[in-house]
């Protein structure tokens, strides 16, 4: 999983970038690293073992990229466009994504818990087993996804569509949901229990 080498400071346990000792943060030149990030991107359209915490990145084009192994955690993404992306086995747990597009994604077995997620656009999708617990969700939409097993307990959904939507064995327990839409979906097989606020 990610590189198998951590960071070089004595007192940081995050794993270190490819072709360096050095984890994201204790990187000097932050902007190269996300540089050549991008470029691999644009480039070869796969990452596979990156490791960049806690970052920001911003009209970054994601579409059609295949991200394994890879760890987004406490990064924030503004305006990214992840659409037709595959995301096999990626963090992204506290992360921040605002404006962004993830249309036709394939995700599995990926991590989004604790994140926040402001105006994305989810449609389409296949999100199965992917961890969702305790987002924060604002103007979402998730219709016409297939969601199966996907957990979204104990977070906020508020103003969002999950229409059209594959629950089946998808968890809502103690969801907080206030103007949520389930029409054409199937609840009766998730795990689903409104709490309304
Ligand atoms: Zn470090």
């Amino acid at each position: 999983m990610f590189e198998d080498r951590k960071c070089v400071i004595p007192t940081c346990h995050t794993y270190a970038l490819p072709n360096s000792d050095l984890c994201y943060h204790h990187t000097k030149d932050k902007k190269k690293v996300l540089d050549e990030f991008e470029a691999l991107l644009t480039v070869t359209k796969k990452a596979k073992n990156v490791s960049i915490v806690n970052a920001e990145f911003e009209n970054l084009d994601m579409r059609l990229a295949r991200i394994r192994y890879s760890n987004f955690a406490f990064c924030v993404f503004r305006n990214c466009d992840f659409s037709s992306s595959v995301l096999h086995t990626a963090f992204f747990d506290y992360a921040i994504f605002e404006n962004c597009r993830f249309r036709e994604v394939e995700s599995r077995y990926s991590v989004f818990s604790g994140s926040s997620f402001l105006n994305c656009d989810f449609s389409l999708s296949t999100m199965i087993h992917s961890a969702f617990m305790g987002i924060d969700c604002y103007r979402c939409d998730f219709s016409s996804s297939d969601l199966y097993f996907s957990n979204f307990s104990l977070s906020k959904i508020i103003n969002s569509s999950f229409e059209d939507c594959n629950l089946k064995r998808c968890n809502f327990r103690s969801v907080i949901i206030r103007g949520v839409s389930f029409k054409y979906s199937n609840p009766e097989e998730a795990f689903f229990k409104r709490l309304e606020i």
